[in-house]
């Protein structure tokens, strides 16, 4: 089974510069997306800055003794993502003009050892779905303030999505001295897709509609991929928006 990612990024039709990243590691079976936060470029330098360090972090654990087994492909993302934060910090300490500056990151990486898993780390609210025939599944929750106080049952999934304080993060890279993402392990059908986005996505388009991009461009991950960054745009384009995409499409 060979899993191909395709990435777009788009700078949207509102903000002047674009703080997302995307990365693809066909050769680890990874692949990445971030979201920058913070003014005088800083957002941009994190997001870009995350991405690097996780992609060389991974890399040397992945090939020290060849593909690692599930636990330890957990526990490689864990720390891909805490090197990420000190990578962060250290810069924002360096540069004072970065101070502050923060991101988003969600990772999938696969393994194909009997069977294929996919292994999702994430931390802020960059997204991880999980597409097959008949239904789209979110694999993560976001670390945001509404997302708690839905968990505690203070508000509905209806009430947050227009709630002014949506877009607040609980957690991100670069905040705080230490980072705790959330790492979870799915089986895969060779026939079912990943989606990673950033929320310049989901603010514009529901679940259900970026399920229906996907019937409707099902022969084409590629296709499908430009098709959610034109149609966040379509609808108002008010953030960087960036998706990845990976199946098995030949
Ligand atoms: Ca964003």
């Amino acid at each position: 089974m060979r899993w191909q990612g395709w990435g777009v990024t788009d700078i949207g039709r509102i903000r002047k510069i674009n703080q997302d990243a995307f990365r693809l590691h066909p050769d680890l079976n990874m692949w990445v997306v971030a979201d920058g936060m913070g003014g005088h470029a800083g957002g941009e330098v994190a997001s870009q800055l995350a991405i690097d360090t996780i992609g060389r972090y991974v890399d040397q654990h992945h090939t020290q003794s060849g593909p690692p087994h599930i636990e330890d492909r957990e526990t490689i993302l864990w720390g891909a993502l805490e090197a990420a934060n000190r990578a962060i910090r250290n810069q924002a300490r360096e540069q004072t003009e970065y101070s502050g500056m923060g991101t988003t990151a969600v990772i999938v990486y696969i393994s194909e050892d009997a069977t294929s898993q996919a292994i999702i780390a994430h931390v802020g609210d960059s997204r991880a779905y999980l597409i097959q025939n008949d239904a789209m599944t979110l694999l993560m929750r976001d670390h945001t303030l509404v997302e708690e106080r839905i968990e505690l049952g203070l508000l509905t999934r209806a009430e947050a999505s227009t709630h002014p304080l949506r877009n607040v993060l609980t957690r991100g890279l670069g905040i705080e001295s230490t980072v705790k993402p959330s790492v979870s392990t799915h089986s895969l059908q060779p026939s079912d897709t990943i989606l990673l986005c950033s929320d310049g996505l989901t603010k514009m388009m529901n679940d259900e509609e970026i399920f229906n991009v996907f019937r409707q461009h099902n022969h084409s991950l590629k296709e499908a991929s430009q098709q959610l960054v034109d149609m966040a745009n379509r609808l108002g384009g008010e953030d960087n928006v960036t998706v990845v995409v990976v199946g098995t499409e030949t």
